[in-house]
């Protein structure tokens, strides 16, 4: 296998700075070339300010800053790539400009110089056809920004050898990254098993069953999320996560369950982008309207708790039930009493819902009771699944679908949502501990409720849920 000392990075934008930032601080020669030479300067500028900052602040040595930035060589002729034992394509996100790009690179590089793009949602195959030697053709997608971020998606297309992968990942290792393997599929992994993160979000503002700040709050205080879907979307950029949710429902046959939202669209549309244009789903230049928690209720007494089963619990004449995807009216009607279901992940915080025909006095029975344990309640409209239960058994399900279909395994599935969008725990971990049944009867629910595709359990998940249950018996 080649030994790697030259590192290529073509396209100098976000990502190719970031990239040849983190090669030139683990001691390679790094070319850096671009079709517009100021992108180049601007490149080199903003990591030798990148550098001055962590010298300023005693995380580097001046020499050490210096040699780095000595590593970096401009090229303004992409023939001076010959040099290069690996090449890092981060240009723009366009299938004919990376074409173009590695046919030339076949052309003018060795045959054994490794040939991998950046991209976020291109197919590698794709990149690699029509080129001499496909089999050194794979994705190193990279994280931003780049020096930040640990994971790295080392990507297979049809052709790529295993050789070039181990290498790969030998070499992410050695710059602290860490490396998970997958197939070119779209969205690799991240950017596919996260898609429910979003699209559910969205689905609630929809349905107006919660205020953004709300569903916000419910995600990330109640799931452990490190942001909530709609914060995240608006410093994303609404564009370009609107653009992301479009490439992958398309590279999938327009499949539902990645259908784009209307009200992200309206966003874009509008120019509300999100952080960057001041306005998204929240004005960036105004307070954030506070999330309407439940004022404390210390005067329900209730004279009679008992707990029914592990998702039951009798408050009275009410009935308090965990989320399994259903209504609280429709358990109110099945069950011919009043239910507020809660939807509580182990945090402490709990997402209620109240059948309409409650009186409120028996609804706030079942707030106080959940504040006596220690709960943060927040109660929106009557929604099955409500939020954090139902959009972790969405990405529970996507992971599963991904392994499934050989996209990659487990422990690199879990390893990528955890390191690439800092999920508080790996989907199939989570799902692991959640139980699969309850998942599976969640998602089956919303399927009935809404007759809708979008929500069908993938078969794995129905084989775990099985496996669970023999091994109860
Ligand atoms: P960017 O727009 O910041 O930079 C792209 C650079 O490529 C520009 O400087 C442009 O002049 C240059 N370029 C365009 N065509 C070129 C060509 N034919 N030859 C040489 N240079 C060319 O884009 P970015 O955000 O850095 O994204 C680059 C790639 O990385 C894309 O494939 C993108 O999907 C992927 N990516 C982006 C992110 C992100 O968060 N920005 C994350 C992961 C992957």
């Amino acid at each position: 296998m080649v030994n790697i000392r030259t590192v290529a990075v073509i396209g100098s934008g976000t990502m190719g700075a970031g990239i040849a930032d983190v090669a030139a601080s683990h001691g390679h020669q790094v070319l850096i070339y671009d079709i517009a030479a100021d992108a180049i300067s601007r490149a080199v500028d903003g990591i030798r300010a990148r550098l001055a900052s962590r010298v300023a602040r005693g995380k580097l040595s001046a020499d050490a800053s210096g040699q780095i930035l000595a590593r970096l060589i401009p090229v303004t002729d992409i023939e001076a790539l010959a040099a290069a034992d690996l090449v890092i394509e981060a240009a723009s996100e366009r299938l004919e400009v990376k074409k173009a790009l590695f046919a030339k690179l076949a052309d003018v590089c060795p045959a054994q110089t490794l040939l991998t793009s950046n991209t976020s949602s291109i197919s590698i195959t794709a990149i690699a056809a029509e080129i001499r030697h496909p089999e050194r053709v794979a994705g190193l997608h990279f994280f931003n920004p780049a020096p930040v971020m640990k994971l790295v998606e080392v990507v297979s297309g049809l052709a790529t050898s295993s050789e070039v992968t181990d290498a790969l990942c030998e070499l992410a290792m050695n710059w602290g990254k860490q490396p998970v393997r997958c197939q070119s599929t779209p969205g690799f992994i991240v950017n596919r098993v996260a898609r429910p993160f979003y699209s559910e979000a969205w689905r609630a503002l929809e349905e107006q069953v919660a205020t953004p700040e709300t569903i916000d709050a419910a995600l990330r205080e109640g799931g452990g999320f490190p942001m909530g879907p709609l914060e995240l979307t608006d410093m994303i950029g609404q564009d370009v996560n609107f653009a992301v949710t479009c490439s992958v429902f398309n590279a999938f046959w327009q499949e539902r369950r990645f259908l784009p939202s209307l009200v992200q669209q309206e966003l874009v549309l509008a120019g509300r982008l999100g952080k960057k244009s001041g306005k998204g789903v929240y004005d960036w230049h105004a307070d954030r309207p506070a999330v309407q928690w439940s004022a404390s209720v210390s005067d329900s007494n209730p004279v009679r708790v008992e707990k029914i089963s592990d998702s039951v619990t009798r408050i009275d004449e009410l009935l308090l039930i965990e989320t399994q995807g259903e209504t609280a009216q429709s358990l109110a009607v099945k069950h011919n009493r009043p239910v507020v279901v809660v939807d509580r992940i182990e945090r402490d915080v709990a997402v209620i819902a109240a059948a309409f025909s409650n009186p409120d006095s028996v609804t706030r029975k079942a707030i106080g009771y959940l504040q006596q344990q220690g709960n943060r309640v927040v109660q929106i409209a009557d929604y099955p699944g409500l939020l954090v239960w139902r959009t972790v058994a969405m990405i529970a399900n996507e992971a599963l679908d991904a392994l499934q279909k050989g996209v990659a395994s487990e422990k690199d599935i879990d390893t990528a949502m955890r390191l690439g969008v800092n999920y508080p725990s790996g989907p199939i971990a989570w799902g692991e501990r959640l139980g699969w049944q309850r998942l599976l009867t969640l998602l089956e629910n919303l399927q009935r409720h809404y007759g809708e595709e979008r929500y069908r359990p993938c078969s794995l998940l129905r084989q775990r849920a099985l496996l669970e249950c023999s091994y109860e018996s």
